[in-house]
């Protein structure tokens, strides 16, 4: 199945694929990406019955026999999504968007889209052949993988790494000169709403993707923040592949983020990113802590985040805990204020504070912080 959507020609499959027989002689291979295991699905559950539009995501390692370096393993993660069942652009755009605010809100610098069209099934033979000619004129600067590449899938030597291919191709023809009238307007598209939804992109005409079942769009989201992995995700439309899988014809378009890589970025300890809690239960004395401890999980299945200490500390240290985490109030109970069936209700922005009843305390509190 990978080797069929992916392509025979491509890296992944010709080199860095895991696959081999088990203990009773079936052969498996570890999946080195999704997108191809969700349209098998998609066609195999039959999803498309109902509603041919549907979005799914997916979070799981991948495997590939990569040279591991900094940013590149052989086990990583990735966060993907897929549209299926809308063939305009404008699916494609949703996904860089969607991208390029998460990252924004991730606090990423730098961060562009790379955009290019494959083409379809009707202008690419075109352009197959124009880049072909142009790639014999420079064989002789090529590696041997380009050379082995350049009959069979002549637009994956366009993806070639090796630094003197990279130089040798910086004048190839661009396949945007050979989009038919419909893969040209659907481009157009893409890059009017890009520009309107403000999004920072360039057109990058030697982003092919090393995966063969692309067509139209593709994109990379790359910073230059990540050396020289730079791509933090990556994606773009498949319009062939469920069909190609034996499902019926349907459009799709999706993405996948490396997770190793978009961790890396953010940091551990993005502080904006650590929730705070609602508010910080400082109960004294063990009658308290048993009452609180069932508030606290109460709140929680209310949608409140709420934290408490375990372990019958002093208020003081109680009291120091709760500003460490950033709670927005603490909820002071002892035994005076359990003989009073009150507690004290501290706001730790504004040092305000009131006297709340512990009668129903639970739904009380999740009134207040409900958002
Ligand atoms: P791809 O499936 O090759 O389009 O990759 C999508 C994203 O997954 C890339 O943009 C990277 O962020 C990430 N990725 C791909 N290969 C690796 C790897 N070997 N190690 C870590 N991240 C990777």
């Amino acid at each position: 199945m990978f080797a069929r959507s992916i392509g025979e020609d491509t890296d992944i499959v010709e080199k860095e694929m895991y696959t081999f027989p088990d203990r009773k002689g079936d052969l498996i291979t570890l999946r080195p990406e999704a997108t191809a295991s969700i349209a098998r699905a998609y066609i195999q559950h039959k999803l498309f019955a109902q509603d041919a539009v549907r979005k799914f995501y997916m979070i799981g390692p991948m495997f590939r026999r990569e040279r591991p370096q900094k940013g590149r393993y052989r086990q990583f993660y990735q966060i993907a999504a897929e549209i299926f069942g809308v063939q305009y652009g404008l699916a494609d755009v949703q996904l860089i968007y969607l991208l390029v605010t998460l990252f924004s809100r991730l606090n990423l610098k730098d961060v562009k889209a790379h955009i290019n069209s494959l083409g379809c099934p009707k202008c690419r033979p075109e352009f197959r052949k124009t880049l072909t000619d142009f790639l014999v004129s420079v064989s002789d600067k090529l590696c041997s993988d380009c050379n082995r590449r350049m009959d069979r899938n002549p637009l994956r030597v366009l993806d070639c790494k090796v630094p003197a291919c990279r130089e040798a191709l910086a004048e190839s023809p661009s396949i945007l000169d050979s989009l038919c009238d419909d893969c040209r307007a659907d481009f157009n598209e893409v890059m009017v709403s890009l520009t309107k939804l403000n999004v920072p992109y360039v057109v990058d005409k030697r982003l092919v993707r090393g995966l063969d079942y692309y067509t139209r769009t593709a994109f990379e989201i790359q910073t230059t923040s990540l050396g020289a992995q730079s791509a933090v995700a990556g994606g773009g439309r498949y319009d062939n592949l469920v069909k190609e899988l034996g499902g019926p014809d349907i459009p799709a378009t999706g993405f996948a983020i490396g997770f190793d890589r978009l961790t890396e970025l953010v940091g551990l300890n993005a502080p904006d990113l650590i929730k705070k809690p609602d508010v910080f239960l400082a109960a004294l004395g063990s009658k308290s802590q048993t009452l609180a401890f069932e508030w606290m999980c109460a709140l929680g299945s209310d949608g409140i985040m709420a934290e408490m200490d375990l372990g019958n500390k002093s208020l003081k240290s109680q009291m120091k805990r709760a500003d460490r985490l950033g709670a927005a109030n603490v909820l002071i109970v002892g035994d005076n204020e359990l003989k009073e069936g009150t507690a004290i209700l501290r706001n730790m922005e504004t040092k305000e504070q009131e006297s709340i009843s512990l009668e129903n305390i639970v739904e009380d509190l999740t009134k207040k912080f409900s958002k």
